[in-house]
């Protein structure tokens, strides 16, 4: 029988039909790394999520394991190198969470335009600061799109469909809305973006992206913490020249730093803890995925 442990918490549905295609599933959703060096090569097959990282050490006993399934988008949580050297294969989930990124992304921006989590706090705190709350509105407006993938093309139509007109940069997919990047920094009224973080992509907007940038503009980043220069953000919003960001991920998940924590005590900085995958529907159609690999590759 086909033996599959599963390292952190995936959606019941998954585990179920995995057990009902006939596959002895293992759940072990809080299992420590050296635990898991210990039991790892008694399974055909391990699924994780973001918290189990699977690094070399980890597979330098691999015995009877031939897949890892990373249930998610990126593969930085694995050395998958290391891993396919000695004959394991790793898959992931690359498209079950684009539309709840995109949509996280839109949210983002009319929570901009209208500082809607301002306007909220200051109700919680008994206010009342209607006239200070003057917002404006998307529609017209230009959505600069940095990695123009899965994620970056979707919210590009959804962003179109809004009454926005969307330019993107990405180097490797053409496209008929493709512009240089500082041409793109340069029309922009909001930038966002959905890239991998790279060395290539290491802070790609720092000091010089950010005064390229049109004052009053704003930046959006679901995609990867290190992506954005954060102390050259925090000095771009305090100067007044960017107006507003908001913030999926960080640099440190959870943030430790006082100067991660001054950036997102900023009013015009809105923050949330790494949510873009976070809805009930991508969840499902993750474990979905996740089933599907083990029983091709597996079963
Ligand atoms: P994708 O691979 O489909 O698209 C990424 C794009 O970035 C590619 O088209 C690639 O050509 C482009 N790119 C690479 N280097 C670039 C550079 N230097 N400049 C401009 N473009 C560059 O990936 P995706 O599924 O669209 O995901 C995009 C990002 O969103 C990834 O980093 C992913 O990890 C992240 N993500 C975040 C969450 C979240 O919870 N916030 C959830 C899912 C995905």
């Amino acid at each position: 029988m086909v033996k599959v442990l599963i390292c952190d918490p995936v959606d019941a549905q998954a585990v179920d039909a995995m057990r009902a295609a006939g596959i002895d599933v293992d759940v072990r959703d809080t299992i420590t790394p050296d635990e898991l060096k210990q039991v790892i090569g008694e399974y055909d097959g391990i699924v994780v999520r973001s918290r189990t990282k699977v690094r070399a050490p980890l597979l330098e006993n691999p015995g009877q394991l031939k897949l890892i399934v990373r249930g998610g988008v990126g593969l930085d949580s694995i050395d998958v190198k290391v891993a396919e050297s000695k004959g394991v294969k790793v898959m992931n989930t690359p498209s079950a969470s684009s539309n709840a990124v995109a949509e996280l992304t839109l949210g983002m921006m009319f929570s901009l335009a209208r500082s809607l989590a301002w306007a909220d706090a200051t109700m919680k705190a008994g206010k009342w600061e209607k006239k200070k709350l003057k917002g404006t509105e998307i529609a017209g407006k230009t959505l600069g799109i940095i990695g123009y993938g899965r994620i970056g093309q979707l919210l590009g139509e959804k962003a179109r469909a809004l009454g926005m007109t969307v330019v993107a940069y990405d180097p490797y997919v053409h496209s008929t809305d493709d512009v240089p990047l500082d041409e793109l920094l340069a029309v922009a009224d909001y930038v966002s973006l959905h890239i991998p973080h790279t060395p290539e992509t290491h802070n790609l907007l720092s000091v010089a992206q950010f005064a390229a940038m049109k004052k009053g503009a704003c930046v959006v980043n679901a995609a990867r913490g290190g992506t954005v220069d954060e102390d050259a953000l925090y000095d771009a919003l305090v100067s007044g020249h960017l107006a507003g960001a908001a913030l999926d991920v960080f640099t440190e998940e959870p943030p430790q730093s006082e100067a991660l924590h001054k950036l997102i005590a900023l009013p015009q900085v809105i923050a949330t803890p790494h949510i873009g995958a976070g809805t009930v529907e991508a969840q499902e159609r993750i474990g979905d995925e996740i089933v599907a690999l083990v029983r091709e590759y597996l079963a």
